[in-house]
Order: structure tokens, then sequence, then C-alpha cells
């Protein structure tokens, strides 16, 4: 593992986070810190936009700009900063709620758009700060009291939604190892195009047995083939299984729309004639 460059706490605010003690968007908080200083990120140059949610609250707590905006339009905003703002790092924060939910639409349509920026999902498989409702990741079986019986309605995966959709980059980390964690938001920070990290994280106020899966989660390395099916069937064998599962050059929208520079002196020319 590369040795940090700085401090990760040079990256932390002084605002402390009102989750709940115990909660996995710690771990995810951590990893991007640590992610930040093995770059050596510069805060200023930097901006973390966010919608709305538990793990939405994170561009608070870190010293680059932010942006907590609104429910499930964390995308959009990013993509229009890094359109106008092309200089910028540019990374989306949230939840499965905010980003599957509300914001699914955005999700697929980023995937296919290819814009360079990384999208980082904190995904515990419920609306933690809405009092525990399904979330699109939850399993149709989940049992709650919000949802007597689960849903019954079959569960969105991201990963495979990911690659079906275009992305570039698709991995699965989780935040109970801010280490691997913080090596893979480098691959997807210094990625040149639209990376998407999903991140399995328990919320211990309404999803109490996901605190396993630190036991079922374990380091992968990862799916070595550039095929979308053949890596959609891997990460879908192993749901706790982490590491990048794809990972294959497209050209980023901005530089397949950019126009071709103007010849001036070739136009001069033509009028001379
Ligand atoms: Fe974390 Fe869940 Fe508490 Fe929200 S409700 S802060 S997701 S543990």
């Amino acid at each position: 593992m590369n040795a940090p460059v700085v401090a990760a706490k040079a990256y932390r605010t002084a605002v402390k986070p009102i989750w709940c003690p115990g909660c996995g968007h710690y771990g995810t908080l951590a990893a991007l810190a640590r992610a930040f200083a093995l770059m050596n990120e510069k805060a200023e140059r930097t901006t973390l936009v966010s919608g709305i949610g538990c793990s939405s609250r994170l561009p608070a707590y870190m010293t680059p700009y932010g942006y907590h905006g609104v429910h499930g339009r964390a995308l959009p905003f990013a993509i229009g900063l890094k359109i106008a703002r092309p200089d910028l790092s540019v990374i989306a924060v949230g939840g499965d709620g905010d980003g599957y939910a509300i914001g699914g639409n955005h999700f697929i349509h980023a995937c296919r758009r290819n814009i360079d920026l990384a999208y980082i999902v904190m995904d515990n498989r419920v609306f933690g700060m809405t009092k525990g409702q399904p979330s699109p990741t939850s399993e149709p079986d989940w049992d709650s009291a919000m949802q007597p019986g689960g849903t019954q309605i079959p569960s969105f995966d991201p990963v495979a939604i990911a690659l079906a959709a275009g992305a570039g980059f698709v991995a699965r980390g989780h935040s109970g190892d801010p280490d691997a964690l913080a090596e893979m938001i480098v691959e997807a920070v210094t990625w040149p195009g639209f990376a998407f990290v999903e991140v399995l994280t328990p919320c211990v106020a309404f999803r109490e047995e996901e605190t396993a899966w630190k036991r079922l989660v374990h380091p992968g390395n990862g799916f070595p083939g550039t095929d979308r099916a053949q890596a959609a069937a891997f990460a879908a064998q192993d749901p706790f299984g982490t590491g990048i599962v794809f990972r294959a050059a497209n050209q980023p929208m901005m530089q397949r729309l950019a126009p071709a520079p103007v010849d001036i002196a070739a136009i001069a020319a033509e009028f001379a004639a």
C-alpha cells in the first residue's frame, strides 16, 4: 500500500458528524480523507457534491468545496459543474435512496454519458434519514416496521446496471475496510471518465443485521477482463466480494463533443483568395 503524502486529517473540517455511533459512513469518510492524502489532492481544486440523506451530509465534514443540494440530484449538478469547470476534480457522493431511487434516472444516464467524475454511493439498503423505509437495494423479503413482509420487489443491482449502462469504471468496496476503499477511490478519482464505486456500508439504526457484513465482506482482486456481461456475472456470484469489477476506457463525452480547433490561418487564406 502507498504511503499518504499528507495527513488524512488535513482534509477533515472541525464539523462533527451527526451520524449514529457505529454508522458505516464514518468508514467512507475516513477512506475519502485517506484517498485525498494519497493523491495530495488540492482541496481548492476539488468539489464534493451530494443530494439528501445521512451520507449526503459528508461534504460538510471535508475541506474541499462542497454542495449539499437537492434530493436525487447530485449527479446533474456534478455533471454541470464538470462541464463548466473541467479543471476541477468533481466527486459526487450519496446513498442508495438518493442515488438509485430519486436519482436513479440520473445514475443510468451518467454512466452512458461518461462525464469525467467519480460517483461514490454508500449503500446500506435503507432510507436511514427518514426512519427506515426500504430502498431500491433492500431485499424483497426484508421485513420492517415500515414495510411488513417486505416489498416483494426484486432489488436494484447497482453494479449490473452501471455495467449495462456503459460505465467505464465500476467497483465495489466496503466501509469497514477504509484502507482498501481509499485505494479504490484513488483509482476512481484518477480514472479518465465516469467512475462508479458502490460502497457496502451498514446502517446500525435500521438494519442491525448489516453489522455482520464485517464478517461477510471480503477483499477480492476484482474481475480482470473487459467483457461487461462476464463482469456482471462475476459480481453477482458474490455480492459481498469487493474489488474493481470493470475497467475499460471510453472516450469521455466532453472529448467526443469538443469542437475541432479553428484554423484561423486557413480561413484568412480563403478570404484572401
Ligand atoms: Fe447511519 Fe443509519 Fe444512523 Fe443514518 S440512520 S446515520 S445511515 S446508522
